[in-house]
Formats: C-alpha cells, structure tokens, sequence
C-alpha cells in the first residue's frame, strides 16, 4: 500500500473541505422520496484495498444506491454467465446519452449499448438468474451485501416511490422486449431493477464495495471473495466508460479513474489495486451527478495522485 494513513487522512480532509465549498444543484425530483432528503447531508468515505476505513461528514446516512446497482449486477451476472457471455447480450459501448435514453437500447451488434445505463441495465437484470422474481431478487441484495460486508436491504419507502413513477423504465423495458434484448418477462425485469435501485446504503458501504472491485474481487474487510478476480477488469472498464453518465468522459480527463454515481446523490471512484473513494450528497448538476460527491472524490484522487493515466 503505498498511502500512508495520514496521507489518506489528509486527502480525506481537503476533499471534504473542497466539496463543503461546492454550492448549486438541486434533489433529484422526478422520485418522489429523492427530493425529501435533506440536501444538506455530506459524506465521505476512502476504504483501502486492505481493508482500512477512513471517514467524514455524513458517511454513516443511509441513502439509495440508485444507478450504482448496476455495477453490481453486472458483476453478479458476470458470475453467472461470465464475460463473454455478458458481452455477447450486452455492450461495452460509451452512449454519451442520459441514463433512460432509449436511444442507449437502439442495436449495436445485435445488443444495447451499456450496462451501466437503464436500457443495458434491465437487460442484464433479466439475465440474472433464477426461478422466481424473488430468487432473483434474492441473489442481488446477497451480491449488493456481499460487496458491502453487511446486510443490504431494500427501503420500502424508496423503491414505493420508485415503483408508482418508474413509466419511462417500463416502457424502455418493452422496447428491449420487442428488440428481443430482454432476457425475462420484461415487467419482472424492470420490477426488479427498480427494487436494486431502491436499497439503502452508506458513504462508507459504498467504498467498501468499491474496495472489493479495487481489491480483485475480495471484500478487504470480510476476507471473503465476492467475485471472481479475472472480472474486475471489464466491470472497472465499464465504469471508465458510462459511469457518470453524459459526463464520463469530462471526468475521465481530469480525475482518470472507474467511477460510478448515481441520483441519490452517491459517488464511486475505485483506484485498482489500491482503494475506493465514495461520497454522498443529494443535490445534482444538470448530467445526474452529486455536485459535492465529484467535487470531493476528484479531490481526494488529487491529492493522493491516482489518476489511472497519468505515470507516478
Ligand atoms: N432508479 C433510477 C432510474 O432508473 C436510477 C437512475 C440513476 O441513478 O441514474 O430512474
């Protein structure tokens, strides 16, 4: 490991002071319950590949993962069927399109365009397997709790809003449907997406499951293996590509590292290898993206000198 403590503490304290100061944006509103979470709430989290925490602000508020799911289906599917056999179904294309673009789920070579956007992420919950909605349901919050290292569960009151006002993702569903790209009955699909959508975690939960794919698929702080190591590599690259949506590849020039965010106001950044950056606050810039959240994680990769492109 080549931080030290009190470089990471460091790094930790200059990124929460640079996103304090990052003012705008506004709650995510077009779900219901996104918009009544208290816009002041600021957290943020570095967990290292083996397995120390570090944490600040509201690290410990329990928010919704919302589009950071998608990661870790794609990871549990990729378990399943492995990457070829994501690949051949979905692709691994950038779609420089907002995250329900239904023009992300338009063919390329015979697949929509990306996981890590709705249309490509419905899909690849209809591959996850299963007898039954609930054990489908079953093996993602088990996957979501094993790359946490704890329980995972679902908000009851989140994924209710989410299921009252999810139209646009029933009906990006259907399109997959007659494109003949969705691999379950596409209600259950896009009932069990919105459900991954809908689970409750933390600043410091969330770099722990960012550890685990920087850490080669090891949780660091169980010991347990979550997934295998040969997969981390295209689910990093995957989060290089779309992981902050129409801003991916802005943040790709200057912070150079996997990331992923999503409308609850969560950040990811993984440093392979080495660690996870997460932060949490509510309110987004027009792209989906917490203001304070890319502000303090790109902070925090400065400081510590992590960008992927850049030699040390
Ligand atoms: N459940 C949200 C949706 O599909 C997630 C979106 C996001 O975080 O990008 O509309």
């Amino acid at each position: 490991m080549p931080f030290t403590r009190d470089t990471i503490e460091k790094a930790l304290q200059a990124g929460y002071a640079a996103g304090t100061a990052a003012k705008g944006g506004k709650n995510a509103d077009y779900i219901p319950f996104l918009a009544s979470v208290p816009s002041g709430l600021f957290g943020l989290a570095v967990v290292t590949a083996d397995g120390q925490l570090f944490k600040t602000g509201d690290a410990d508020f329990a928010f919704a993962i919302e589009s950071i799911s998608k990661v870790f289906t794609l990871a549990l599917v990729m378990e399943a069927i492995g990457i070829d056999g994501v690949h051949d179904k979905v692709g691994a294309d950038p779609t420089g399109l907002p995250f329900n673009s239904v023009i992300a789920l338009e063919l390329h070579r015979g697949r929509p365009l990306s996981p890590l956007v709705n249309a490509g992420a419905i899909a690849t919950v209809s591959l996850v397997p299963g007898d039954s909605a609930d054990a489908r349901w079953a093996a993602i919050l088990d996957c979501q709790s094993r790359f946490a290292g704890r329980g995972i569960a679902l908000s009851d009151e989140v994924n209710r809003s989410e299921q009252t006002t999810n139209f646009h993702n029933r009906a990006i569903a259907w399109l997959l449907c007659s494109a003949g790209t969705c691999y379950s009955d596409p209600m259950m699909a896009v009932d069990i997406y919105t459900r991954q959508c809908s689970t409750l975690v933390t600043a410091a939960d969330l770099a722990t499951m960012g550890a685990t794919l920087a850490a080669g698929g090891v949780n660091p702080v169980t010991g347990q293996r979550v997934i295998d190591a040969r997969n981390t590599a295209p689910i990093l690259a995957e989060m290089a590509m779309e992981g902050l949506y129409t801003a991916s590849g802005d943040w790709a020039y200057d912070v150079g590292l996997p990331g992923k965010s999503g409308v609850g106001g969560g950040v990811l950044a993984v440093v392979p290898g080495e660690l996870a950056i997460a932060a949490f606050s509510p309110p987004l810039n027009p792209a989906g993206n917490s203001v304070r959240g890319l502000v303090a994680v790109a902070a925090v990769a400065k400081e510590l000198g992590c960008n992927l492109f850049q030699p040390r």
